[in-house]
């Protein structure tokens, strides 16, 4: 028998122990995502070259929810340049829940793209460069980065397009400060379909991989997003990815990352790894409880931390991959 990978090793060792945690509750305030399987645990890890590692639940298909936010993000920030962006969308950590009402003072604009007030305004802001191509473009460059055509949850985007109240609120707010356009709803409806995209445990890894390989699929080779683009993209995941749990994550697992509420964690090890975790049940932040402590202990584990003090990671990485 050949001896098992030490990452395979690892995260195996890791779903055995967390698969007794059970903090958390499954989200239902979009009543479809109610219906979750809170026992569901896949933990998948992707390298920069392709070599896949995984365990548990990896096939289930979930919805994206905010992990999409990064990605339309980079869509964003190539077609308009940083610029014109950031006169729309700040990039400071809000320190806030994700769903939070409030805007920047003396600008109006949403504090950063990773909350939902900033996340609407991309999408509005791509709504009004490819109006009602705009989820078919995001698609495809999501495809692109997944290295297979995705496709959305309809009773999902119906279920949130139904009682999305606080969003429709935050659509109109932001219309009020004329920071999105006219559009609103429209581009409302492309931000319920984008978090409705599903995907499994193992594509959102290849994902982060293909973030982690500097935009470029580890095995189709597309060049997916440009070089300039992933870099702000893994910088306002490092400072804003988890919610009001960012700065707590930055100090504790160091690497770039997005939750969503259905139970999806996305981290990237810049050049080395995606990794990704699904456990649907959250803590009361709205992050993955499974998902938070798999990624911590991980980065303890093979110094993934991108301040290691011994730089553990990345010759770690490399020595094992
Ligand atoms: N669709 C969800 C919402 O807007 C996404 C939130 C999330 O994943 N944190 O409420």
């Amino acid at each position: 028998m050949t001896e098992q990978h030490e990452l395979q090793a690892a995260i195996e060792g890791l779903h055995l122990r967390y698969q007794s945690l059970t903090d958390g509750s499954v989200a239902t305030y979009i009543p479809e995502l109610g219906k979750a399987d809170p026992e569901d645990f896949g933990i998948s890890i992707v390298t920069a070259e392709g070599r896949v590692f995984e365990t548990g639940e990896c096939r289930r298909p979930f919805t994206l929810q905010s992990i999409s936010k990064p990605f339309t993000f980079g869509l964003a920030l190539e077609a308009f340049g940083d610029e014109r962006v950031a006169r729309h969308v700040g990039v400071e950590p809000s320190g806030d829940a994700f769903n939070a009402i409030e805007l920047q003072d003396g600008t109006n604009r949403p504090y950063n793209p990773m909350i939902n007030t900033g996340a609407i305004t991309v999408t509005a802001l791509l709504h009004a460069r490819y109006g009602d191509e705009t989820f078919d473009h995001l698609l495809d460059r999501l495809s692109a980065a997944a290295g297979r055509p995705l496709e959305v949850d309809e009773a999902v985007f119906e279920s949130e397009r139904r009682t999305g109240h606080r969003n429709r609120a935050i659509a109109h707010l932001l219309l009020n400060f004329g920071v999105v356009h006219e559009e609103a709803e429209r581009a409302l409806d492309v931000y319920f379909r984008q978090c409705a995209i599903l995907v499994t445990c193992s594509d959102l890894a290849t994902m982060a991989a293909t973030l982690a390989n500097m935009g470029r699929h580890p095995l189709t080779g597309t060049q997916v997003f440009d070089v300039t683009s992933v870099k702000h993209m893994l910088a306002i995941m490092f400072t804003c990815g988890m919610y009001d749990y960012s700065g707590e994550w930055a100090y504790r697992v160091g690497v770039p990352a997005k939750s969503g509420v259905s139970g999806g964690v996305m981290a990237v090890v810049n050049r080395q790894i995606g990794i990704a975790t699904y456990s649907p049940r959250l803590d009361t932040r709205g992050n993955s409880a499974r998902g938070i402590e798999v990624c911590v202990e991980l980065a303890a584990r093979l110094g993934l931390h991108a301040f290691d003090c011994l730089n553990f990671g990345s010759s770690f990485l490399k020595v094992v991959l």
